[in-house]
């Protein structure tokens, strides 16, 4: 199974603000870097996750985004669910249009089915303590504290 690449990034926001001491609030330009992925991709990821209560924007000089209390209890199947569940698990299209199976189709059902249990599986797993665990394992997150000024 494979998960759609906003949410792919959003998880990877949401392990990083984990990892974060309370006290640093990183600026998204920061977690773009510290994420591996262009600025306009993470604004908009973090717009989403603010939307969905996980994250907050601190405004000002030494503003930048942290974790929710809500988001510090969030798990990844409630993420997923969310951000990834939009499209079926099979495009269902041929180089000629529809397949030509789609109105007998049992298969697409059973996809969605399987995803569903893919999603449950994640259910009690959370984001913050899987973060907790990268902290100490071998791809610590580090963030740049020093702003332009
Ligand atoms: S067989 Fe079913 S699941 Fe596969 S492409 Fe056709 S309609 Fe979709």
């Amino acid at each position: 199974m494979r998960i759609n690449s906003f949410s792919d990034v959003s998880l990877r926001l949401l392990t990083v603000l984990s990892s974060v001491p309370e006290h640093e609030l990183p600026t998204t330009r920061e977690l773009a870097e510290a994420v591996g992925t262009p600025y306009n991709h993470v604004s908009k990821a973090v717009l989403k996750l603010r939307q969905m209560g996980l994250v907050e924007a601190i405004r000002g000089r030494s503003g930048g985004v942290r974790i929710s209390a809500d988001g510090k209890k969030a798990t990844v199947g409630r993420v997923l669910r969310v951000l990834d569940s939009h499209s079926d698990v099979a495009e269902c299209q041929t180089d000629m249009g529809a397949c030509p199976l789609i109105h007998e189709c049992g298969l697409r059902g059973a996809l969605n089915h399987a995803r569903e249990a893919f999603y449950a599986s994640l259910d009690n797993v959370t984001i913050y303590s899987l973060a907790r665990k990268t902290a100490d394992g071998p791809v610590p997150v580090t963030l740049s504290t020093v702003r332009p000024s």
